[in-house]
């Protein structure tokens, strides 16, 4: 306590613009309260070490041929995710039965099909017209040869992942808990051959840009880095991006964790000069260019990445559940919170 006095009394006789700095970031942390903290932790337990290994061994299944863009083990893929979505009674944001943003052939390179990406929306209660948008890629590299690219981290476990948050969501809202934002989920197509689905996603928006509040979006989150090994520290995931447009929505993500899932969040990868530039590798950037404030969510590269060993009995099961729930419970605050996420930098 004391230190804390001295600390404080130290910033007060050093230049008004840093207290005032310090001060504001102190206000926004305080700020940041969850007010229902018990379904917050009752409806992130309906997400399961049980279920999301289900999702992740049948994405990650012969069945669908290493989910290769605009070939029929994608197509299989995205029937799944539908028929997922229409058991569990998420809906369409396009109406009826059609869950799937079609893109046309011509969007492609040459010798690629026409494809989709997946999407399942829960309407919120209060301001439905905004949007926090959940995503991650389906597809993955699909079949050379003999060999299967079975994809089960990338991104079997970030696709499971937000099946299961969906599925977390609508439990809540059937119980009265339902978010008072809208939710899109986005399952993306393409990322493998250049962030395509997501590229297309921002031009032809499904909702307003301007209208959408955020991107959390997941890649890679069901197993452990060499670097994590050594340190023997499992507890934990890459957090990239999440202050680089809004500051609060860095806080707001820090919130959650201390609140519910106390992982080690890992912000080496965030730096401007990384040298493997993962802010600008994954779906997330086609958002973060448009000036949307968005997160990465990533475990960091192994020795199977991008090889057909990407296998779903090496996924962590228990801790990609934990994974999820931290993204869940960030979900929940953006979609929940009295005021909309300020999207600036303090
Ligand atoms: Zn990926």
């Amino acid at each position: 306590m004391k230190a804390l006095i001295i600390a404080s009394a130290l910033s007060l006789v050093g230049s008004c613009a840093t207290t005032s700095y310090t001060q504001k970031i102190e206000n926004l942390k305080e700020s940041i309260v969850f007010e229902r903290p018990e379904a917050v932790i009752k409806y992130g337990n309906t997400i399961t070490p049980d279920e999301l290994s289900a999702h992740v061994y049948k994405l990650s299944s012969n069945d669908f041929e290493g989910r290769q863009t605009g070939r029929n083990g994608f197509h299989k893929a995205s029937k799944y995710l539908k028929d997922f979505y229409i058991s569990n009674d998420v809906p369409s944001p396009l109406g009826s039965d059609n869950y799937y943003q079609s893109i046309p052939k011509s969007y492609f390179t040459k010798d690629s099909l026409a494809s989709q990406n997946v999407v399942a929306f829960i309407e919120g209660s209060e301001h439905p017209e905004e949007i926090i948008i959940l995503s991650g890629h389906l597809d993955h590299l699909g079949t050379s040869e003999e060999t299967t690219y079975y994809g089960a981290d990338d991104n079997a476990s970030g696709t499971a992942a937000l099946m299961e948050i969906a599925q977390a969501f609508i439990a809540a809202k059937k119980e009265g808990y339902g978010p008072k934002r809208s939710i899109l989920f986005l399952h993306l197509t393409a990322e493998e051959s250049g962030l395509l689905g997501s590229s297309y996603y921002v031009k032809h928006p499904i909702f307003s840009l301007n209208n959408t509040v955020a991107n959390l979006n997941i890649d890679m989150i069901g197993r452990v880095d060499p670097k994590h090994d050594r340190l023997q520290d499992d507890n934990y995931i890459y957090i990239i991006g999440a202050d680089r447009i809004s500051t609060e929505l860095h806080y707001i993500s820090e919130a959650a964790n201390t609140w519910f899932t106390n992982l080690n969040l890992d912000y080496s990868y965030n730096k401007e000069d990384e040298p493997n530039r993962y802010y600008y590798r994954s779906d997330h950037y086609n958002f973060a260019y448009k000036g949307l404030p968005v997160i990465f969510y990533f475990n960091g590269e192994h020795e199977d990445y991008h090889k057909p060993t990407d296998t779903p009995d090496k996924i962590n099961y228990p801790l990609l559940q934990k994974r999820s729930q931290l993204i869940f419970a960030t979900a929940w605050y953006l979609a929940n919170s009295k005021h909309r996420l300020n999207p600036n930098k303090l």
